[in-house]
């Protein structure tokens, strides 16, 4: 007998399980099983599994409007800008379906910001360790090890530093250089924050020399970090931002943000067939108003400060590392490295953790995330620790 799973691309590895329902924090399998859902898509379930309020979005929007192609303005579009812009401090949005799209948007805006303002210059400085995306440009544009030799020739422009080094931006910075790019913490590396000292002399230095600061918060923005957007922990604001994951909450949703100094696209130069589709965006702005809601971002960072608490005293009992990380993207560092071996012990206790790397484990949990949701992911985790 064929296998139900034989046609589907094996870009991963999946587990054999099969996800048929999720509510809040929790998910449950073909097989009745339940889990307790800690990877939430990569934090992209901003509000959980199902949140009442998306649903409700999706429905209305659905009966009334789903998308009237990128040619027509619509309502939720204009309505999910304004929100954007008017909490980010940004000017200009352009809303798209994936964090890697936003990305090569950003790229191409720099790119021409370059042609207009600086000679040509389409350089980008980028992170060791970084994750920009899957698509040709965004794997050039990530300093991650792995991409290092896959799909050759890469695209050519891009020029990478360490991160927290800015003497090392600052030698990079030449007449081709257009921008700085950078996640104000690196999600994909194993949550390694860039220090607030750090973004901000990159914001001094990149006005100095006259290049755009471009933050990708496609993992950290929408609450994820206990703020709205995480650059607002260190008073910087970019030239260019990136959301993805959590502004859709779990519906393919991304955005390209950017000032007016660097919003420089002309009619023609960036589109798409699904971009700023009445549905999506509808969702978007429900997850945005309540991720505002008075209160939200408090307890999301309450839930932090419970779940570092927690996590740092595990390490302590049983001789792991430190606890990095910000808002609910944290990371235990384990002495050894294991973390593939734990998160298969946890998988098979109804528990799912992520592991960015072979020494780390990554604990992004719904923003909803309950103090007993916490406390019941601690006790799971404590024996898969050993
Ligand atoms: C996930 C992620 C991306 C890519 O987003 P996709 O929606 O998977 O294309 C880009 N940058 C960062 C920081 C991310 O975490």
């Amino acid at each position: 007998m064929r296998h139900v799973l034989d046609h589907v691309m094996a870009v991963t590895a999946r587990p054999s399980s099969v996800m048929v329902e999720g509510s809040g924090s929790w998910l449950r399998d073909s097989e009745g099983r339940t889990y307790l859902d800690f990877v939430q898509g990569w934090a992209v379930n901003c509000l959980g599994h199902t949140h009442p309020v998306m649903v409700e979005a999706l429905r209305v929007q659905a009966e009334r409007l789903i998308n009237c192609s990128p040619a027509y303005h619509n309502g939720p579009m204009a309505r999910l800008a304004t929100l954007i812009a008017e909490t980010s401090g940004l000017d200009h949005v352009f809303l798209c379906n994936s964090g890697a799209e936003a990305n090569e948007g950003a790229i191409k805006l720099a790119r021409k910001w370059g042609q207009i303002n600086r000679g040509g210059a389409y350089e980008i400085i980028t992170m060791h360790g970084s994750f920009h995306g899957r698509t040709l440009a965004t794997m050039s544009a990530s300093g991650k090890p792995a991409f290092e030799r896959l799909f050759e020739p890469k695209v050519a422009g891009f020029r990478k530093v360490p991160l927290n080094d800015l003497d090392a931006v600052g030698d990079a910075i030449t007449d081709r250089t257009v921008a700085v790019m950078v996640e104000p913490i690196q999600g994909e590396a194993g949550v390694v924050p860039a220090t607030d000292g750090y973004l901000r002399a990159l914001r001094q230095l990149t006005q100095e020399r006259g290049v755009l600061l471009i933050l990708d918060e496609i993992q950290t923005g929408i609450g994820r970090t206990g703020l709205l957007y995480a650059f607002q922990h260190t008073g910087v604001v970019p030239d260019i931002m990136t959301l993805g994951k959590g502004l859709g909450g779990g519906v393919p949703l991304a955005a390209l943000v950017a000032g007016a100094r660097a919003s420089c696209f002309e009619a023609g130069d960036q589109g798409g067939t699904f971009n700023g589709n009445a549905l999506m965006a509808a969702v978007g702005c429900a997850v945005v108003e309540t991720v505002r809601r008075p209160g939200f971002l408090a307890a999301v960072r309450e839930a932090s400060a419970h779940l570092a608490a927690g996590l740092g005293s595990l390490a302590a009992r049983h001789g792991h590392g430190e606890v990095r990380g910000r808002g609910l993207l944290l990371a235990l560092a384990l002495a050894r490295g294991d973390a593939g071996e734990v998160v298969a012990q946890a998988l098979e206790r109804g528990l799912l953790i992520n592991a960015p790397r072979p020494d780390t484990l990554r604990f992004m949990p719904a923003l909803t995330v309950s103090p007993d949701e916490i406390d019941r992911m601690l006790a799971l985790l404590e024996p898969c620790l050993g």
